[in-house]
């Protein structure tokens, strides 16, 4: 394969360096292995996979200990080679995919959970979320938020690249103060130092791709552990199903960690939930604290729907579970049936039965519906506003058309959160970027980490020039 632009190789005399600190094992330089660790979910977008798919790292390791960190992070300051941290590499925006060569570093080996003390869990970051939620399970806790790619992502990876998912319902998303107490990251200096923040101070590290610092350890609060029951409920009529969902989602008083709303196109492509799903419906799927289910079982009959499944609590879960369903699973099986399509990421208002409507009417048999619920802030700042978020899978007919429909959603007062670029920041300059861009400053003084990924912030002399556009909008 041909180096692409601005591609720093790893020489044979670092590898060998790298090698005598962690084994020949865990230092990996065969071409094919490290295309696969240079790579995340990223071909969701085919924006970013037109200009993606060439970029690789120069080699690859893997770590198991803080220590083994401090020392390949030192090798990679001594040789000027970029750093592109790896979890479970379920990002969807490429944020793990190195733009100019150097090293991946793989932190899946740094997995011990630590601690789990009252209603705070210490852990690495590179442990699974499963593993993290089963263990505070077994104390009778639970995570606030956990992404439906649960079983492979790392905590550090989910703080790092992603943003809310089953949970975020009740507790909102991951940047919500309090969810984060406490993380540690490490710097790349000559010698790599330790960093503690704590409380709102971690915002700045929170969603930053790994460009400014590398987490070692978090500290998450918890949630007393529910009984979840999953309901599958369908119905013919959009309008009907789509009142139900309203219903639940703004009703405060139905103790819930997932409500997920989707058009019929999509019951077709979830092979293993076929047969709960009759043709031509809509559906929910619901988690509700197992208190809950009756009373909402009986109002959905009551209201002509389809009770199509109750799946009853049980420690552990078992397959199938609606949450690999929901959140960008439901884009996930959406793909894999319709090739021609991607997705986008919008924030609706309280009308949003009528902004989606008056999107689809624009774009004839483009767009097809995907809600999840989460809740936010007011504009006074309160906590508790309920946020409905559309997660449409579209047809792609090019990135001028991904633009109009953008350009079009935000005309009608929906936000977009563009999911067809690898940059943070590209949107323009808010006060948390400047955060961000502050301590990376402060913590990558040669701009090695994740070069390019945060905008406005220096890369190493001769890379600027490396970095591909993405969607602009
Ligand atoms: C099918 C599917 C469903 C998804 N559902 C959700 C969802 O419900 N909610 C959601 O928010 N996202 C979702 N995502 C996106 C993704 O799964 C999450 O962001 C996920 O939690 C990322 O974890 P990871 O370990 O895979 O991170 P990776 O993809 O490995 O890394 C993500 C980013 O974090 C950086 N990083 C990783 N570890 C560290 C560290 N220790 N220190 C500093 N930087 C680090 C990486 O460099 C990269 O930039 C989904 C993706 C897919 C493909």
């Amino acid at each position: 394969m041909s180096p692409t632009p601005g591609f720093v190789a790893v020489p044979a005399a670092v590898v060998a360096e790298l090698q005598a600190l962690l084994g020949p094992d865990r230092v990996v330089t065969a071409e094919a292995e490290v295309e696969t660790l240079s790579k995340d979910c990223y071909w969701y977008s085919p924006v970013l996979k037109a200009r993606l798919q060439e970029r690789r790292a120069g080699a690859a390791v893997k770590i198991a200990t803080v220590a083994e960190l401090k020392a390949v992070l030192a090798a990679a300051y001594r040789h000027d080679l970029p750093v592109t941290v790896r979890g479970g590499a379920t990002g969807n925006y490429g944020q793990c995919i190195p733009l100019c060569g150097g090293l991946v570093v793989d932190l899946t080996g740094l997995d011990r959970i630590l601690a789990i003390e009252g209603d705070v869990v210490t852990v690495e970051a590179g442990a699974r979320v499963v593993h993290v939620e089963q263990a505070v399970r077994a104390t009778g806790r639970e995570l606030r938020c956990l992404p439906s790619t649960w079983v492979k992502s790392t905590i550090g990876g989910f703080i790092s690249g992603g943003s809310a998912g089953i949970g975020s319902i009740t507790w909102g998303g991951l940047r919500e103060p309090g969810t984060i107490k406490r993380l540690k990251l490490l710097t790349l200096e000559a010698e790599p130092k330790e960093l503690v923040l704590e409380e709102t101070d971690t915002l700045r590290a929170f969603h930053a791709y790994g460009t400014n610092g590398v987490i070692t350890e978090l500290q998450l609060r918890l949630a007393p552990a529910r009984r979840w029951d999953q309901i599958a409920i369908t119905g013919p009529d959009w309008a009907v199903v789509t009142a139900f969902a309203r219903r639940v989602a703004y009703d405060d008083g139905i103790p819930k960690r997932l409500l997920s709303l989707l058009e019929p196109i999509f019951g077709a492509s979830f092979k293993p939930l076929r047969t709960w799903l009759p043709a031509g419906h809509a559906f929910i799927w619901l988690e509700v604290d197992q208190t809950a289910t009756d009373g909402l079982a009986a109002e959905a009959r009551a209201a002509g729907l389809n009770v199509a499944q109750i799946i009853p609590y049980h420690e552990p879960k078992r397959q199938p579970m609606l949450m690999e369903y929901g959140w960008n699973h439901s884009t996930l099986w959406m793909l894999k049936a319709h090739p021609g399509h991607t997705y986008l990421q919008l924030g609706l208002g309280p009308n949003f039965e009528e902004q989606a409507a008056r999107l689809q009417a624009r774009f004839p048999g483009q767009v097809h519906l995907h809600f999840e619920f989460v809740r936010g802030r007011r504009p006074t700042g309160e906590f508790g506003l309920v946020i409905p978020v559309l997660i449409p899978v579209i047809e792609y007919v090019s990135d001028a058309h991904l633009r109009e429909v953008i350009a079009f959603a935000e005309s009608l007062g929906i936000a977009s959160n563009n999911p067809h670029t690898c940059y943070l920041g590209e949107g323009g300059t808010t006060p948390a970027l400047q955060a961000q861009i502050k301590l990376k400053a402060a913590t990558d003084p040669k701009g090695l980490l994740n070069p390019g990924k945060l905008k406005g912030a220096a890369v190493p002399p001769g890379l600027a020039e490396a970095m591909p556009q993405f969607l602009e909008v």
